[in-house]
């Protein structure tokens, strides 16, 4: 296995007007990880723009050692939405934002075009992860973390207590998860970014006294934001939350994205 393989887009769906699905195939004899769950994340590198193949052989070669001097070529985290076929077949929904290489890719993406996928590691990796004495959970994401919701929600055991807090830009980008726990869902319609309605929203909630979990992924001032009403309001120990920045506005690219 390479550390960057190959796979080939075949089908483009639509999901909702800020949200477009990609059906992606594992070229060659690959599979995607068998103990993914959640949130996991997969980092995945893009055609250059106007291009329909991401270059793959320059990541092989970057991690081989060798020296190159040419342009990186781009490449973003995203989540595994859903993974199909024992791993041959997966699903990643990009959010469209009017702007970015993967933006931008993912609207004009066609049956055929060939995207790289990272295995860097020998395990999959989930930000997602609550105690197990965590007796209700608390959920929030901008449109970005929105796929992770989904599958978390969907994966959840029989009657978990949810409260699930998204914001999305239009009324139509709401969507409806199916799952077998007890979500309470509150779709906020706003504009995300440095306008995020999320950390006021967290604020006007009060929390169990019983031991729980939060989960936040979104833009990352938001994410911290909220992050620090949890640990000061309360007093939420580093186990009992995660709140990750998956995007900072106003800056391109992966850089200090996925941490918290
Ligand atoms: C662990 C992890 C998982 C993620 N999973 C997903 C996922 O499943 N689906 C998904 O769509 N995104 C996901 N993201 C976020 C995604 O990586 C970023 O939004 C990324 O910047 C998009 O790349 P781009 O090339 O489109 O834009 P960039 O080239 O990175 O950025 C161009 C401009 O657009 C702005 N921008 C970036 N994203 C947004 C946005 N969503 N809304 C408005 N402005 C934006 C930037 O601030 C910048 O000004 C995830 C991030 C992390 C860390």
């Amino acid at each position: 296995m390479e550390f960057c393989e190959p796979a080939e887009v075949v089908a483009v769906t639509r999901v909702t007007p800020s949200m477009i699905r990609v059906r992606l195939r594992a070229l060659g004899e690959w599979t995607w990880y068998a103990d993914g769950r959640g949130d996991e994340r997969v980092d995945i590198a893009f055609p250059w723009p106007g291009e329909t193949r991401a270059d793959v052989t320059y990541f092989n070669r970057e991690h081989a050692g060798e020296s190159l001097n040419e342009p990186t070529p781009p490449w973003r985290h995203y989540t595994m939405r859903a993974v199909h076929d024992r791993g041959r077949e997966f699903d990643v929904e990009f959010v469209v934002h009017g702007d970015g290489v993967a933006s931008t890719w993912a609207e004009r993406a066609e049956p055929g075009h060939v995207l790289g996928i990272f295995l860097g590691s020998t395990v999959s990796h989930a930000y997602h992860s609550p105690p197990n004495d965590a007796q209700w959970q608390l959920l929030v994401a901008d449109a970005t973390g929105l796929p992770g919701l989904a599958r978390i929600v969907e994966e959840l055991p029989e009657g978990v207590p949810v409260q699930a807090i998204v914001e999305v830009p239009t009324a139509a980008d709401r969507r409806v998860i199916e799952t077998r726990g007890d979500v309470d869902w509150t779709w906020i319609i706003g504009p995300g970014g440095r306008e995020s309605a999320l950390p006021t929203a967290v604020e006007g909630i009060a929390l169990p006294e019983t031991p729980g979990y939060a989960w936040v992924a979104c833009e990352s001032a938001a994410a911290r934001s909220i992050r620090t009403h949890l640990r000061r309001r309360h007093s939420q120990p580093r186990d009992r939350h995660r709140a990750i920045g998956f995007w900072t506005a106003g800056k391109i690219g992966h850089d200090g994205r996925g941490t918290d």
